[in-house]
């Protein structure tokens, strides 16, 4: 059934031209939306009345971590990580390690609710579960799909438990690519080989797509790679074609020298910011500088919600990066671009979030970035659409039983935790 948005102003997220219509929003990967000066009397179409609200294109979390949605409040790891490398060890690596098919199944459907619900259709994810590789990313397309999120996964290779475990995981991306759109995932340098680098690279070349690869996260991962290969990340990188795609995504890219900085900028690679996780982890500070315009921001599996990513990278930023009202806004946006020049489908016009959002001040298009930043939170979002459906109505999840998914969520999540404490 087709929907139509009553009497809402519709804000362009490119333009931010402030149109007060009625919308019809067509149904299906490439639908769009049109513009109605009258209401058609079609009984198959369903109304919502969005007087007063704010309609525009929903969001995109450039880099998240379904693996890590059970790890709220688990409790302590046996040592505590004194560095960003033992964080790895004693936390995520020892997570991903005890991960099995419905813990995986339980994470994604949870993931998928917690970013629709923050307005966020379209999840890039990074996964790992070492002991349960085959068939990890179709059990988290299948979840996103039947929550109504669309995506673009990859699966976390790396040689980190032998090459076994990263030709595993080799085989479940050439797998899993040949019926879904998707990236080739990398750890990161320190954990990667030559021989897997290699590999993966041309696995994203033969299937037309990109590496995801966190990328000088910590200082550690260029102390290795200079050690090990004589050469910093990205130049490693670049020596193997990991940047020759605009498909590519670099996570975090902190500690680069300027030399790295003008690689990238000159390649049609992506690099993802993280502002929070890099926070938390203690691993420094991003800065755009130098890095061309191809930036875009995840969470790093911190949160769903990019609203408050783009919040954290603008107040971060105005110490350590060079952000402005305009460029936190760009950012937020530029995931759009990367789709959408990728050709990368689920993220159409008819993907849409409807803003219940009260102002003590004017809001039009000269201070539209004066709300985004002190205003518009995920708190605001009302309704949901994607791909033409309405998945979320009055801040409620439409296609899932959600008090279901929750409940088994926890029981899978202390599973999780005792098999974590063996
Ligand atoms: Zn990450």
């Amino acid at each position: 059934m087709a929907l139509l948005l009553k009497n809402g102003t519709y804000i362009h997220s490119e333009t931010l031209e402030f149109i007060t219509s009625n919308i019809l929003v067509e149904e299906g990967e490439n639908g769009g939306i049109i513009f109605l000066k009258d209401i058609p009397s079609d009984s198959n179409i369903q109304i919502i009345d969005c007087t007063g609200k704010y309609i525009t294109q929903s969001f995109v979390c450039g880099h998240h971590h379904v693996y890590s949605a059970l790890s709220r409040g688990m409790g302590a790891p046996k040592k505590n990580p004194e560095n960003f490398n033992e964080i790895l060890e004693y936390v995520w690596w020892t997570l991903d390690k005890c991960l099995d098919a419905e813990m995986i199944k339980a994470s994604a459907l949870y993931t998928a609710i917690a970013c629709v619900k923050n307005g966020v259709t379209f999840v890039i994810d990074h996964h790992a579960s070492p002991n349960a590789i085959q068939g990890s990313l179709e059990i988290i397309a299948s979840a996103f799909e039947k929550v109504g999120a669309s995506h673009l996964l990859c699966y976390e290779i790396s040689d980190r438990d032998g090459f076994d475990k990263a030709e595993e995981g080799l085989n479940e991306t050439a797998e899993y690519l040949k019926n879904h759109q998707g990236l080739v995932g990398l750890h990161a340098s320190f954990t990667v080989s030559d021989y897997t680098l290699k590999k993966a690279v041309e696995l994203a070349k033969q299937s037309d797509s990109g590496i995801h690869i966190h990328v000088a996260e910590a200082e550690s991962d260029q102390n290795h790679c200079v050690s090990t290969y004589g050469m910093r990340v990205i130049e490693r990188l670049q020596k193997f074609g990991a940047l020759d795609s605009g498909k590519t995504i670099l996570g975090h890219c902190l500690h680069l020298s300027e030399n790295e900085k003008k690689i990238i900028s000159n390649t049609p690679a992506w690099v993802v910011q993280n502002t929070e996780s890099n926070l938390n982890n203690k691993v420094g500070y991003f800065n755009a500088e130098g890095l061309g315009e191809n930036i875009m921001l995840g969470t790093d599996g911190m949160h769903s919600d990019m609203l408050r990513s783009a919040k954290a990278a603008f107040f971060v930023g105005q110490n350590f990066d060079t952000i402005g009202y305009d460029t936190v806004y760009q950012r937020f946006r530029n995931a759009d671009r990367y789709l959408k020049n990728n050709g990368f489908t689920g993220h159409g016009p008819n993907n849409l979030v409807v803003l219940d959002y009260d102002t003590p001040t004017p809001f039009k298009k000269g201070n539209f970035y004066g709300h985004f930043v002190f205003g518009l939170e995920s708190k605001h979002i009302q309704h949901v659409i994607s791909q033409g459906s309405l998945i979320v109505e009055n801040r409620k999840i439409l296609t899932v039983d959600e008090e279901k998914i929750l409940a088994d969520a926890r029981i899978q999540a202390e599973r999780l935790w005792s098999k974590m404490r063996k």
